[in-house]
């Protein structure tokens, strides 16, 4: 049963770094730790080695949550669930990452993507409290959507990678031809902040708000804005990530996406208050890490 108690255990794996933390929601964290993202087995074994340190501590803990990089498998009925599949990163290609919590933890762990689990945090205490549909979207280092589908997280056939959506490329306003491994010109593989870099020779965060480099930044996330909203209807589209939260950029987003659409979707949010359909995660950077807290909690609540 869940109580004012219950500790879960939250992992937040990233590309660059695994933060992991031991509490029950954005007021109760009772600790938190980074471990650089190094072969699956050290990081794996950092993980482990915090939470029994702070099982000695504070007790027990309920749940794991773990919000984890992919592309992963998160099909409980799947041979090679819980394990990352096929990656550039090296070494973590194949990776039986739950399976290395699970020799440690005799507990339930929910296992997704960091999109999806970010998603469920927003949901329980961030910008999408009360929706039943809504994305997502993170414009970082790399780009990837989590849909929250009618009180669901959408899994589908693996899990949707929102990132590597084809665009429109106008070559001759942007001639760069991309940054993505598999297919060059994708929505990650012209609008990432690798591709920004790539393009400018700079960080986005070192590029002035008038630069031109947001004209075209705003194109592509509003031309992948409009796809979801055509495709998922979602009541809101969360946007986060080093990029995406960049302060001068949502405006330019709101307004290309309402250009895109063209009036064709008749609902007053769009139509009049887009303010309020793109938005800002709630819970900043912490969604994450708090996703991966209320992946945990919404395992004991879950039937077997
Ligand atoms: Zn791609």
């Amino acid at each position: 049963m869940k109580n004012s108690t219950t500790l879960y255990g939250a992992i937040e794996g990233g590309g660059t770094k695994f933060i992991c933390a031991v509490g029950s929601g954005p007021n109760s964290i009772r600790a938190e730790a980074r471990f650089a993202t190094t072969t699956p087995e050290e990081t794996i074994g950092h993980v482990i080695e915090f939470f029994h340190v702070q099982e000695e501590k504070l007790g027990e803990l309920s749940a794991i949550g773990f919000a984890c990089f992919g592309p992963l498998d998160p099909n409980p009925a799947s041979s090679t669930y819980g394990h990352i599949l096929p990656t550039p990163k090296p070494g973590w290609t194949n990776a039986n990452v739950v399976g290395l919590l699970r020799k440690e933890f005799d507990i339930p762990i929910a296992f997704d993507t960091d999109v999806n689990g970010a998603a469920l945090g927003e949901w329980r205490w961030g910008k999408a409290q009360g929706l039943q549909t809504f994305i997502y979207l993170t414009v970082g280092t790399g780009i990837g959507g989590g849909a929250y589908v009618q009180g669901n997280l959408l899994h589908g056939l693996i899990h949707p990678e929102m990132g590597h959506i084809p665009l429109k490329h106008d070559l001759e306003k942007d001639p760069f031809e991309g940054a993505c491994p598999f297919h060059n010109d994708c929505f990650e593989g012209l609008a990432s902040g690798v591709a920004i870099e790539k393009r400018w020779g700079m960080r986005g965060a070192l590029l002035m708000p008038d630069h031109i480099a947001w004209d075209i930044e705003a194109d592509y996330i509003a031309q992948a804005l409009t796809s979801y909203t055509m495709t998922l209807s979602p009541q809101r589209i969360i946007i986060g990530g080093g990029v995406g939260s960049l302060p001068h950029l949502l405006p330019q987003v709101r307004k290309r996406t309402r250009e895109l659409i063209n009036g064709y979707i008749q609902s007053p949010i769009i139509l009049e208050n887009i303010e309020s359909y793109l938005v800002n995660p709630g819970l900043g950077n912490r969604s994450g890490v708090l996703g991966a807290i209320a992946l945990a909690e919404q395992s004991l609540q879950k039937k077997p």
